[in-house]
């Protein structure tokens, strides 16, 4: 299995997306088959002997490893370049296991502040519980994440670029002061997607996803995935995965799979609209910000550029007038929906401070730079000139 993701890494995404990680039954089916079994049989006791002890290849129960969800793993591994992976059922799976897997009460996290909502409480919450402190600090300062260690620090964990105002964080300068420190680096790579950002080639130990995003890209299903090295999912994740089972259902691996194959072409077309309609916006009266980290008006757009290659699928503006303000131009939207997801097919439009931020206080909102007048715009399959139209129209109507 190694050497075909081996063989893989020399192609380009767009084939890798299509082919990569494929096993085919003895069916010889076009289209990668669903196990949706949760077991398995063996021919004899003896052999199944030999598997529980690890002498002989194959599967065992799903909680596991699944033939669907292994293909799905593959894929990722040969897009992303790891040299293993482990499908969960949800973003927010993969994130805790990654960092719950790697550290004991008394050991210590650094986080960047900047986070979506459910990772903020998963290394402030319920890491708490278990005894693991964390210090968040402003990840796009070099110093405060050097003057966060300790000697009991264990994980780094960011999100680059930034929900929802699309702050850009030196992956390279961190993982720098991480591994000096002697703790992993885990990026949370949803945001930029695996086609505009390598994070483990930028020098990241962990790589999570939450795949509903734009991996799934049509709004079906829940999933995640975490990467990295054979050695450390062996020695951290392995045994964690298996006995408290975050397993990623194999019905949505292989929808997940079939994502995959549009995936280089979604992401390119979406960040080409978010280009546009970022562009057009700055021109715009009504809007006093907008952020995109393809724009060089962006404050880390020279890190977003070594980084990064591309922009993003989404971009978050303000609007003139606070809340009221961008009530009122999110009710004009006629085709752009209102909904707190992104990477769809759909354009969609949430309004953070009221909804997926509602829950800092406003003074941590404030830090994070979410006014009552930002909204975050994730760019849809629809053609851009009627999404420009919409928001047009919408505009007028503030
Ligand atoms: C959505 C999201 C998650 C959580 O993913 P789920 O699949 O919803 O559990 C984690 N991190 C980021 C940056 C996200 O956007």
């Amino acid at each position: 299995m190694l050497k075909r993701a081996d063989k893989n890494r020399k192609l380009k995404p767009a084939t890798l997306m299509v082919h990569g990680g494929t096993t085919r039954s003895g069916f010889g089916e076009t289209s990668e088959a669903m196990f949706l079994t949760q077991g398995f049989v063996y021919p004899t006791a003896e052999a199944a002997e030999a598997r529980f002890k690890g002498e002989e290849p194959g599967y065992i129960y799903s909680r596991y490893a699944n033939p669907t969800t292994r293909m799905f793993e593959e894929r990722m591994m040969a897009l992303e370049g790891a040299e293993d992976a482990r499908g969960t059922a949800s973003g927010m799976a993969a994130v805790a296991a990654a960092i719950q897997c790697q550290v004991k009460a008394g050991d210590h996290i650094v986080a960047a502040r900047a986070l979506f909502g459910s990772c903020r409480y998963v290394v402030e919450t319920v890491m708490a519980r278990c005894g693991v402190s964390c210090t968040l600090i402003d990840g796009r300062d070099l110093g405060q994440w050097q003057a966060a260690v300790r000697p009991e620090t264990k994980v780094f964990f960011m999100e680059t670029p930034t929900n929802p105002t699309l702050e850009v964080i030196d992956i390279p300068a961190v993982a720098e002061i991480a591994h000096q420190a002697e703790a992993t680096l885990v990026v949370d790579n949803v945001f930029a997607t695996p086609i505009h950002q390598k994070p483990l080639e930028l020098g990241a130990d962990i790589v999570v996803y939450s795949a509903t995003k734009h991996i799934d890209g049509q709004g079906r299903c829940l999933g995640g995935i975490i990467l990295s090295s054979k050695d450390w999912i062996d020695e951290n994740l392995h045994e964690y995965y298996r006995h408290t089972g975050p397993a990623l259902s194999p019905f949505n691996a292989w929808t997940l799979l079939k994502g995959l194959e549009t995936l280089p072409l979604r992401v390119n077309q979406q960040t080409h609209a978010a280009a546009t309609i970022a562009d057009r916006l700055a021109e715009r009266s009504e809007v006093s910000r907008v952020l995109y980290p393809g724009r060089d008006d962006h404050p880390d757009a020279a890190i977003a550029r070594r980084q990064m290659a591309a922009g993003s699928t989404l971009v978050a503006f303000s609007i003139d007038g606070g809340k009221e303000a961008a009530f009122r131009f999110i009710d004009a939207l006629e085709i752009i929906l209102i909904s707190n997801n992104l990477g769809d097919a759909k354009t969609l439009i949430t309004h953070p401070a009221t909804t997926t931020h509602k829950n800092l206080s406003p003074e941590a909102r404030a830090e994070l730079g979410i006014g009552d007048g930002l909204v975050r715009l994730s760019l849809g399959l629809e053609d851009v000139e009627d999404i420009w139209d919409d928001i047009d129209g919408a505009l007028a109507a503030v």
